[in-house]
């Protein structure tokens, strides 16, 4: 089995104003610069033949680049936080080509659920708070909400492995995938 997820790389100078962010706000432990993406498709735990069908569904897959705009920083978790991102632009193209990646899994025979897609890229991963930490860090994501970033042109999308370890996560890529860059 292998843990996978379909996720936009991010461009350099998206990385930097994100890194920036991390720095700006109270995270007890920030995602590692080189890890921030944007997850469109998490596929979880497969059997390697049926990874593959779907690598191969894929690579079928003729879908036109997008530009991609971060705008505003949120925390998911409600009440008891558990993680802060940077929102992305919902824009049509985007969500288009997240759904034609869901379909094309789906009909590969990955049993997706059906979850809204709210596109985002985490900055920190944590435990919920205590009230007073939660607040500092209600306040530091308030005080940030001004932050936009691109719209930058992307013109692949990535099917990358996760492995879970005690140091955190670490992402390899399996494929890549090009998108038209538009024209
Ligand atoms: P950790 O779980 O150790 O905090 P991680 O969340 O980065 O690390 P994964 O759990 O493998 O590593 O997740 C990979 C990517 O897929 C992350 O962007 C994560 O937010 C996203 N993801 C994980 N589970 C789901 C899910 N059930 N639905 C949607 N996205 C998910
Ligand atoms: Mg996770």
């Amino acid at each position: 089995m292998i843990r996978s997820f379909v996720a936009l790389d991010l461009p350099d100078t998206v990385r930097s104003a994100l890194a920036v962010q991390q720095f700006l706000l109270p995270l007890p432990r920030a995602v590692p610069v080189e890890n921030l993406h944007l997850t469109l498709v998490f596929l979880g735990e497969l059997p390697d033949a049926l990874l593959e069908a779907t690598h191969e569904a894929f690579c079928a897959l003729r879908l036109p680049g997008v530009a991609l705009e971060l705008s505003g920083l949120g925390l998911f978790g409600g009440d008891r936080p558990t993680s802060v991102h940077a929102a992305a632009v919902a824009c049509d193209p985007l969500l288009r080509v997240q759904r034609k990646i869901a379909t094309a899994a789906r009909r590969a025979g990955v049993d997706l659920p059906a979850r809204r897609f709210v596109p985002h890229v985490t900055l920190g991963r944590f435990r919920p708070p205590p009230p007073e930490d939660r607040m500092r860090l209600e306040r530091a994501v308030a005080m940030q909400g001004g932050f936009r970033s691109g719209p930058v042109p992307v013109t692949e999308f990535v099917l990358y492995r996760s492995t879970l370890t005690r140091q955190g996560s670490r992402y390899d890529d399996l494929a890549r995938y090009p998108m038209a860059s538009g024209g």
